[in-house]
């Protein structure tokens, strides 16, 4: 065979241009018909070094038998992946490709059933299923920059139809070896690549796992902070909301109704004769009744602008927006009378409590601060107390003339 300029041109071109091939089967399947066209042959397989230290078909080109197994476009591969090491740790030798895996070094051979030395048994068996005649092999190794093979390049004539051998030329072993190097490099690179890409991924999945980690925890952060938060605003011997809350709905509702011009009612709600249920029942009891008419009084408000909270001591204090005075007269003598006919049961004992309340319901104006409604809020309880118990009272500015004259309507029940 003679070996051309042109010969030499295309295979710098291939080196380039495996270089740009983008995955490893489109590589490979290049590398192997390049190399076929450059020699000839009637057949090409190829072979890689996986990472357990076996040999793997990767493609299998037989032009005469028509076969295309591997690489991008031919047949899924099913043969098994071939031992480079027995278990005894002696290199597998039976075999052209494992032979040339161990050896590192090209093998030329002109005719398998007549070279002394190699095991032919498997192109023998190859040849009796497919009619195949094998004859000349071409067996290169490719190795990384460790001088380690990482892949193999056989190339395939069989016998011609008059049964003559035709061998690989001479010649045409450095150029094979030439595309081998050049392949060998894409190989790696590729490898690299894949790899590199491979960390990127994964280093991606990983950076986006922890994200989503730390938002569940940031969640759940969060929300321990809303419960905490709810927490502090309950009161712990009744359940409901404390004082603290009071205070902080009461000057939003303040600073609303001033802009809105709305009305807001107060009642300020203190549990008879108190400390004669501690003193007769004792503390526990004491402390059930107290919750036991936080609930009631709780319940009997149930707009999503209404607040009720625990004031103090026996004292409940609650805040009605947008209601009309009359109508919080009417609601703050319904939740009395409930109170009135509640049979609490306590620590053992069946207790039965009144409460006094005192009302105000005015539209605030710029100049007055939310501690004003509470001291008229007081002084209609302490009306109500004077007047008997167990009544409503509301604030009159009538009767407490010294103060400023919000829009309230003076009445008592
Ligand atoms: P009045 O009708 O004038 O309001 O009489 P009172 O006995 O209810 O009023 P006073 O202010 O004299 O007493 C309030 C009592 O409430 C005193 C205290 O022992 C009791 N008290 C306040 N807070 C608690 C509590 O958390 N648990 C219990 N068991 N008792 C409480
Ligand atoms: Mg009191
Ligand atoms: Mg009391």
């Amino acid at each position: 065979m003679k070996i051309d300029a042109d010969k030499y041109r295309r295979l710098i071109n291939v080196g380039l241009a495996l270089s740009a091939e983008k995955d490893i089967d489109s590589l490979l399947e290049r590398i192997l018909q390049e190399a076929k066209a450059i020699s000839h042959a009637d057949a090409g397989t190829f072979y890689l070094v996986t990472e357990e230290h076996n040999l793997r078909f990767a493609i299998l080109f037989n032009d005469q038998l028509g076969i295309a197994q591997g690489g991008k476009t031919g047949q899924p591969i099913t043969l098994p992946e071939m031992v480079l090491h027995h278990d005894n740790g002696e290199p597998n030798l039976g075999n052209i490709a494992t032979l040339v895996a161990n050896r590192g070094e090209t093998l030329a051979i002109s005719d398998v059933y007549s070279e002394p030395g190699i095991d032919a048994s498997g192109a023998k068996k190859f040849d009796k299923i497919t009619g195949y005649r094998s004859c000349s092999f071409l067996t290169l190794p490719l190795k990384n920059f460790a001088d380690e093979t990482i892949a193999i390049l056989q190339l395939i004539n069989a016998k011609n139809s008059k049964g003559k051998v035709i061998p690989f030329p001479e010649e045409v072993i450095p150029l094979i070896e030439a595309l081998a190097s050049q392949a060998s490099v894409a190989l790696e690179n590729r490898h690299l690549l894949d790899k590199q890409d491979k960390q990127r991924k994964d280093l991606e999945r990983e950076v986006n796992e922890r994200t989503e980690e730390l938002q569940n925890a940031l969640s759940r952060l969060s929300d321990a902070h809303m419960v905490l938060q709810e927490l502090t605003t309950i009161d712990a011997v009744t359940g409901i909301r404390n004082r603290h809350y009071f205070d902080d709905m009461l000057a939003q509702e303040w600073g609303r109704a001033i802009r809105q011009k709305y009305p807001i009612t107060l009642l300020l709600l203190d549990i008879d004769k108190f400390k004669k249920v501690n003193d007769t029942y004792g503390h526990l009891a004491g402390d059930e009744s107290l919750a036991a008419v936080a609930k009631a009084i709780d319940s009997s408000f149930n707009r999503p602008s209404d607040v009720v909270a625990r004031y103090g001591g026996e004292e409940f204090v609650v805040i009605l927006p947008y209601v009309e005075r009359s109508n919080a007269g009417r609601m703050a003598e319904q939740v009395r009378s409930c109170i009135e006919r509640l049979s609490i049961h306590a620590d053992g004992f069946e207790i039965k409590l009144t409460v006094s309340i005192g009302q105000v319901t005015l539209i605030p104006v710029d100049d007055m601060i939310p501690r004003e409604i509470i001291a008229r809020a007081d002084q209609a309880l302490y009306k109500a107390k004077s007047m008997g118990r167990n009544r409503v009272c509301t604030y009159s500015s009538r009767e407490n003339s010294s103060h400023k004259n919000s829009s309230d309507e003076n009445s008592t029940h």
